[in-house]
């Protein structure tokens, strides 16, 4: 069956209104919050940035892709667990090819862009394009056009995806994948773009 992206969003629109008093949304079985793009931006991109001045610009971009990778997959764990996965989502899910599609439904109900996968070979590759990233979008505007790609976090999300589904059973399929942003809005680009593949050797350094 085909994932009904709308009828996902709407389910997060609405229960993303109930909120504890620290602000906190309980939601899809995970503790989801607001927050300023901005200031998410603002943290990367200055400890890249400090990271440089160490000589260790690659290591910052991996750490950030990791995080954003162990986050991801965690969060994801635990949606797929939740009672509205159950309720909403799991009824269109026919394959495990549909689980990936009822993952970008969620994630771009949580505001992280307009998710579009592009190309899923089963087991082996995910491609997913987006044109409205937020650090695409934001990091311009701070530091001028960027030489590689800078969204860091779906690049980690897209490879936090494919673990979940041709991984090893949660908790040990982490990094089974890697994604590479092959196109970038932030380096002149019309469109981000995400390919994840396996990890040559299933680890991150
Ligand atoms: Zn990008």
């Amino acid at each position: 069956m085909t994932i009904d992206g709308q009828k996902i969003i709407h389910a997060v629109m609405e229960g993303s209104q109930i909120r504890e008093s620290k602000g906190i949304i309980p939601l899809f079985g995970v503790y989801l919050s607001i927050f300023s793009t901005d200031y998410y931006n603002r943290l990367s991109f200055e400890f890249e940035k400090k990271m440089s001045l160490l000589n260790l610009k690659d290591k910052s971009q991996s750490l950030l892709v990791a995080a954003a990778q162990e986050c991801g997959y965690a969060t994801f764990q635990g949606i797929r667990n939740s009672w509205e996965w159950d309720e909403i989502v799991l009824p269109m899910i026919a394959t495990p090819e549909d689980q990936i599609q009822g993952f970008t439904a969620v994630a771009v109900a949580f505001g992280w862009g307009d998710l579009n996968v592009r190309q899923l070979i089963p087991g082996k590759k995910l491609v997913v394009r987006v044109t409205d990233s937020y650090e695409a979008g934001g990091y311009p505007e701070q530091y001028g056009n960027a030489t590689v790609g800078k969204c860091y976090m779906l690049r980690g999300v897209t490879g936090a995806f494919m673990d979940l589904i041709y991984g090893a059973d949660y908790p040990d399929g982490c990094f089974t994948f890697l994604a590479q942003e092959t196109h970038c809005r932030a380096k002149g680009n019309s469109y981000c773009e995400f390919a994840a593949q396996r990890s040559p050797d299933q680890s991150v350094t």
